[in-house]
């Protein structure tokens, strides 16, 4: 009997977890069956307990249960207590173990798929979601010049500021909060393109920039990477790389091996 998975969420149909666990097991020939699970709003902790009761090993957790994910965890490791929520469960004999896999997927795509060291660079991160709030740590550890947090309202990027102070140079306010300021890097962690729109960001932001990245994905530019092209962004990315890296790293924690993701990018980007 293969080792059971699952991704849970709710949405969750659109998931593109499950076709990149089972690339992830037939490259490295484990055993395991990986699906998706629909979660009812108010019913995540029963809907996980059921998944165990049927022996279930491990479970991706994605929106909006990654804060209850974080509650439900009798051991949290520090990435995950810091970002105050769990993407990745892993069930064991003696309690629940949280992970956050979302902050190493990101720095992983940038630096080892895209090519761009973080160290010493000036990154603008846009958001201050459940997105933003998971990568802040990762991206601090890699000693950037400065990280700049900007939020369309304001007060829950400064507390962020705030929470993370003591970990690097990190400032915070709202869009337009850094006219002068020459960022290399500039990453969108907010859900609007989600809804097809675009922060209201000045296109000056990017006159500096090297890279823009978009944590949302979809078959065509985001309007945000297409806004970052035409005041003249070289390089863009979308957030596929971020979930097959994130993935890997989830993977790795089940199964203690670590898949390569450049082919399981390259399949998901013809897929989309
Ligand atoms: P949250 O709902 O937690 O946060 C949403 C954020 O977006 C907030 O900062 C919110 O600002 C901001 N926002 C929403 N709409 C707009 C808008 N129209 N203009 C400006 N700001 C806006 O979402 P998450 O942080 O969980 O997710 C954010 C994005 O990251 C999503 O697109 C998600 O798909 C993506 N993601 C991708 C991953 C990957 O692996 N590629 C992993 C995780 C997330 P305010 O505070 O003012 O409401």
């Amino acid at each position: 009997m293969p080792d059971l998975y699952a991704v849970i969420g709710n949405p969750i149909s659109h998931s593109k977890s499950p076709l990149i666990h089972t690339a992830f097991a037939r490259q490295t020939n484990q055993s395991i069956q990986y699906d998706a699970r629909l979660a009812p709003l108010d019913g995540f902790m029963l809907a996980v307990e059921n998944f165990r009761q049927q022996g279930g090993k491990g479970l991706n957790v994605t929106v909006p249960f990654k804060l209850e994910a974080h509650h439900l965890s009798t051991h949290l490791t520090e990435r995950a207590r810091i970002a105050q929520a769990v993407n990745t469960l892993k069930f064991e004999n003696n309690g629940i173990s949280g992970d956050n896999t979302d902050g190493a997927g990101l720095i992983r795509d940038i630096e080892s798929n895209l090519g761009l060291s973080i160290a010493g660079k000036r990154i603008l991160l846009l958001g201050a979601g459940g997105a933003a709030r998971g990568v802040i740590l990762p991206l601090l550890l890699q000693n950037p010049a400065l990280l700049a947090i900007a939020n369309r309202t304001p007060h829950k990027a400064e507390a962020l500021q705030q929470q993370f102070t003591s970990h690097g140079h990190i400032v915070a306010g709202d869009f337009i909060a850094f006219p002068e300021e020459k960022f290399d890097i500039i990453i969108n962690a907010t859900s609007a393109s989600l809804h097809n729109a675009l922060p209201q960001i000045p296109a000056s932001i990017f006159s500096h920039a090297a890279l823009a990245y978009d944590m949302m994905y979809s078959h065509e530019l985001t309007h945000f990477l297409k806004f970052a092209q035409l005041h003249g962004v070289q390089q863009l990315a979308d957030g596929i790389g971020m979930l097959v890296e994130q993935a890997a790293e989830s993977f790795f924690i089940w199964r203690g091996i670590y898949p390569q993701t450049k082919p399981v990018i390259t399949m998901l980007k013809s897929c989309l």
